[in-house]
């Protein structure tokens, strides 16, 4: 069994490696990005292994297809990139990871409101320069305040949690109520009133024709003044040129982004010695109050490694007639 693993960067090679000690598969290491260009290169390969920036469109599943692939192998929970008709109709099983550690990205999401709050980012800097002054540099306590919790499934229960452990009180908005939430003194209310009453909203929804731009002008005028909003879901679930309207104004007072609308032509590459071509992205990236990571949620040890293990798995299982993890079969 031969499979290519698209968009692979050295600490996934590291954690497929380990993972894979004992296992027959013919592992294939893949730097470049799954797009129309590159697709021809899985071809004599039965399995390719796919990550969120990959383009699994139509025209490459196709062009996938008729190299002999018979198997995607995604190294994500979410499946909104792929054309699961296109799929099903060429007779392609997609199998996904649907969890490997809900709490590396809920801590992600924490990380970002401290560092927020606290201004951490801006006094990594001042101290380095020899200025420890503390003017703009004021937070608020985060015991007491009011959380919005948008999506509460493993990674919003897991937020949730930690929230809770700070003496915020929540709120929550999820078509499917979680009893967890609920025992943790959760309010569930519709998303209009959560984002009136919130004074902290992060996002832990699926991006779905239902999901994207949750966030937009209209909803972000309707938030408290100041509010903070923490995206660490997808980028489509907020319409970014209106964030930064909401920033100018002061309606929005603190913004953190681990995913982008646009970021498929940015994230996980280094482009510090090009200017920046989006320039939605160049100007959030001036505000003094916005913090943007590259889609870094993810990235702990525990949850490479859980990717890499429920991947082979993944593979393996189906190989032998057996699979798990179905997206469609
Ligand atoms: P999950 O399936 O456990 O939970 C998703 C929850 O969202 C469910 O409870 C579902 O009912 C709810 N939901 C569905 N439609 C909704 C809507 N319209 N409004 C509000 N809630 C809605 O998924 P999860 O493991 O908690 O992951 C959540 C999302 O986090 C994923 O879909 C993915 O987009 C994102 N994610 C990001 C990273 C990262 O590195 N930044 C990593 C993993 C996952």
């Amino acid at each position: 069994m031969r499979a290519l693993l698209f968009s692979c960067q050295h600490y996934d090679q590291e954690s497929f490696a380990r993972a894979a000690n004992d296992s027959a598969l013919d592992l294939h290491y893949q730097p470049a990005r799954l797009t129309l260009d590159t697709a021809a290169l899985a071809h004599g390969f039965d399995a390719v292994c796919a990550f969120i920036n990959d383009e699994l469109d139509a025209q490459v599943l196709e062009c996938l297809a008729s190299g002999g692939t018979r198997l995607i192998a995604l190294r994500s929970a979410g499946y909104n990139h792929v054309d699961l008709a296109a799929a099903q109709r060429l007779g392609l099983t997609v199998v996904r990871v649907p969890a490997y550690s809900p709490h590396a990205v809920a801590e992600h999401a924490v990380a970002l409101i401290l560092a927020l709050n606290r201004r951490l980012h801006r006094a990594y800097n001042r101290t380095r320069e020899g200025d420890f002054t503390l003017h703009g540099l004021t937070g608020f306590d985060l015991h007491g305040k009011t959380v919005g919790v948008v999506g509460t499934g493993q990674i919003g229960a897991a937020f949730a949690r930690i929230m809770a452990g700070f003496g915020c009180q929540l709120l929550a908005y999820d078509p499917h109520p979680n009893p967890e939430l609920l025992a943790l003194g959760a309010r569930y209310l519709e998303l209009p009133q959560l984002l009136r009453e919130a004074r902290i909203i992060s996002l832990h929804c699926p991006l779905t024709e239902h999901t994207r731009h949750l966030i937009n002008a209209r909803s972000l005028a309707s938030l408290q003044p100041g509010a903070m909003l923490i995206n660490t879901g997808r980028g489509a679930l907020v319409d970014t040129p209106a964030l930064i309207d909401a920033l100018k104004s002061g309606q929005l007072g603190y913004l953190g982004l681990d995913v982008y609308e646009e970021e498929a032509q940015l994230f996980f590459e280094d482009r510090s010695d090009q200017p920046l071509q989006d320039d939605v992205l160049a100007r959030l990236l001036t505000f003094p109050n916005v913090i943007v990571t590259a889609h870094q949620a993810f990235l702990t040890r525990e949850a490479l490694d859980a990717i890499a293990t429920t991947t082979l798995d993944n593979i393996t299982r189906w190989a032998a007639g057996n699979p798990q993890n179905l997206v469609i079969k």
